[in-house]
């Protein structure tokens, strides 16, 4: 029976016990099993074999009695002489009884003597020790939540910690079974006494960067002392390796480490007559192959063309007046052609880069939605275009004193949710790619035939979408390339929800030979300046595509451009995906590229 050891020592140290500082003292599991004193050990023979002699010496006896009463009474002998080996038989009865009725009570016996010993609990009383280790957890926690507070977060309200199992039975299994061996870096005295400090609560952890003067300090500390807080070891998540200086106050905060992502290249994908090898940061076994395999027909059918139907980011913020005509009296004020020189001067007044386009209008009652775009050079530009629209609002403030500003975003924007107004208006930049795939590339490449695909577009990615529901999603994966790619070149991964609306056409020409294939996408959301495309490995990426940075001769092209390339490596990996379905692929290439031989039931957190 499994067994575990109460910890006996605190689970943190400071550095003056004679443990390595600061280490918490999870005991192994191995030494946490002993074994405890049961009232079974007192038996000459093992239980088992005890409980069986006594079961069989009952029957046999019970049996014998029977036989004798039954001829007793066919023999006419009274019932009350007894013979000595009826005698026996007897008193062999009443022992095995007795013993019988004290084995159903051993198992009492066996935990009472093991609670009584006050150093050891049997797994078969978590429900008793279950309050106990709550209890003890409960310690833990309050450091926890201190620490989470410091940490600035908002400590859960129920779910108190992470060590703090769901079902109460579950408690000592859980802990026993999952030690933490958690790997503690050496640490200097200073450091140690600020990891302490922020355990504590005494140190914000968001403070540290500023108290240290040290990005990469602060969050060695604050990595330390999450795996104290929590009880949870982050080895693996590396810390060394990264310039923590360069995302300061830009596009992380509180950082432990980094997550790596294996960046692929598919390619050459030639576009517009020029060859880019796509980056593509992804852990889906198959996507970049399958991208490569699409680039591979489009460049040996001659290429894939694109073009830029429009560049504008939006943002609507949503305000409010008393009555629905004086939001009426506002939209038709902003929508008038003569209002757009005045509201542009104001609004462009934000950066040299941030051009007005357009106001467009949404009214609901008594509230009016401004859908501001704006071109916004090579930032992705939502920055921008917040603080142009800060600036319509403050001057329209003064013109209309009894507007209401509710918020700059009212969601008619609409940014990193899928919305009909991007997928019909456009939002970031607007892009159709097409390509003829030659038959015989179809047929080589492919590895299926033109008619096929055209059928399986219609029925999938049209037919079948319109049967979803879809909103932008006529595609067979865009999205898995979108992210990719954005991962890869630093953009922001959560507008791959509106930058993913494509809508996928095939379509059989040259007399039914060759394929038409296009992808229109109508929100692609990409900078090469700005947020997550200066860090190192992400501006790498934009280097390999030509496109890091600002472009200082034509200001917005090194964005667009981007938007191209996503749209072209979007058709590539449509292309090849639709092929391997049409050719019945899709199950055998995911078990070839996307499965590995590790049993992953044996991963587990720690
Ligand atoms: P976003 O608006 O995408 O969030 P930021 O406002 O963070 O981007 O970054 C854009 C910054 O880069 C602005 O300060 C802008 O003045 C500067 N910048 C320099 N060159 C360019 C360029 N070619 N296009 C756009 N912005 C540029």
């Amino acid at each position: 029976m499994d067994v575990r050891r109460r910890p006996v020592k605190p689970l943190y140290t400071s550095k003056n016990d004679d443990v390595s500082a600061g280490e918490p003292l999870m005991i192994p599991h191995k030494q946490q099993q002993v074994s405890s004193p049961k009232a079974s050990d007192a038996l000459p023979l093992p239980l088992y074999l005890t409980n069986g002699l006594f079961f069989t010496m009952f029957f046999s006896v019970m049996y014998f009695l029977l036989v004798r009463w039954r001829e007793k009474i066919r023999n006419s002998i009274p019932l009350h002489v007894v013979t000595l080996s009826e005698l026996v038989a007897m008193v062999s009865l009443i022992a095995s009884v007795i013993y019988l009725l004290g084995f159903f009570g051993i198992g009492f016996v066996q935990s009472f003597v093991s609670r009584s010993n006050s150093d050891t609990w049997d797994i078969d009383d978590e429900n008793e020790n279950s309050e106990h280790l709550i209890i003890e957890e409960d310690s833990r926690r309050g450091g926890s939540c201190v620490a989470a507070t410091t940490l600035g977060c908002t400590p859960p309200v129920r779910q108190i910690g992470p060590m703090v199992p769901q079902q109460p039975g579950k408690v000592a299994l859980s802990v026993a079974e999952k030690p933490a061996p958690i790997i503690t870096p050496v640490v200097s005295d200073d450091d140690e006494e600020i990891i302490v400090s922020v355990v504590q609560g005494k140190t914000p952890s968001y403070s540290l960067e500023s108290k240290l003067g040290d990005c990469k300090r602060a969050a060695s500390i604050r990595k330390e002392a999450l795996q104290r807080i929590t009880g949870k070891s982050l080895e693996g998540l590396p810390l060394e390796g990264f310039d923590y200086e360069s995302i300061l106050g830009q596009c992380c905060e509180m950082p432990v480490g980094y997550v790596q992502i294996p960046v692929g290249i598919a390619g050459p994908l030639l576009l517009d007559g020029r060859e880019y090898s796509v980056p593509m940061a992804t852990t889906e076994g198959c996507l970049v192959a399958s991208t490569n395999r699409g680039c591979k027909a489009i460049f040996a059918s001659g290429g894939a063309d694109s073009v830029l139907l429009k560049d504008g980011m939006t943002r609507a913020p949503v305000v409010r007046f008393n009555t629905a005509k004086r939001a009426a009296e506002l939209k038709f004020f902003v929508e008038d052609p003569l209002n757009f020189e005045t509201l542009s001067l104001v609004f462009n007044k934000s950066s040299r880069f941030a051009r007005l386009q357009s106001i467009r209008c949404a009214i609901a009652g008594k509230n009016l939605y401004m859908r501001f775009s704006c071109s916004t050079g090579d930032a992705m530009g939502m920055n921008m275009v917040s603080k142009g629209v800060q600036n319509v609002l403050d001057y329209l403030q003064n013109e209309y004193p009894d507007m209401d500003v509710i918020g700059i975003s009212g969601n008619f924007c609409s940014d990193k949710k899928p919305a009909a107004v991007n997928w019909i208006e456009g939002r970031g930049k607007s892009v159709v790619c097409e390509a003829i795939i030659k038959e015989e590339v179809v047929k080589k490449v492919l590895k299926t035939e033109v008619a096929a695909l055209v059928e399986l577009n219609v029925l999938k990615n049209l037919t079948g979408s319109a049967m979803a529901g879809a909103l932008g999603g006529f595609n067979a994966h865009a999205s898995n390339i979108v992210s990719a790619v954005y991962l890869a070149t630093g953009q922001d991964p959560a507008q791959n929800v509106e930058s993913s609306h494509c809508i996928t056409m095939m379509e059989a020409v040259n007399d039914g030979k060759d394929l038409h294939v296009s992808v229109t996408m109508p929100s692609i959301e990409v900078g090469t300046v700005g947020g997550g495309t200066q860090l190192a490995s992400q501006s790498a990426c934009l280097n390999l595509l030509g496109v890091k940075g600002a472009n200082r001769e034509l200001p917005g092209s090194n964005a667009r451009l981007l938007a191209t390339i996503v749209a072209g490596s979007v058709l590539a990996g449509e292309l090849s995906l639709m092929s391997a379905i049409s050719a019945g692929q899709l199950v055998k290439s995911h078990m070839k590229y996307n499965r590995s031989s590790k049993d992953v039931t044996k991963v587990t957190s720690s």
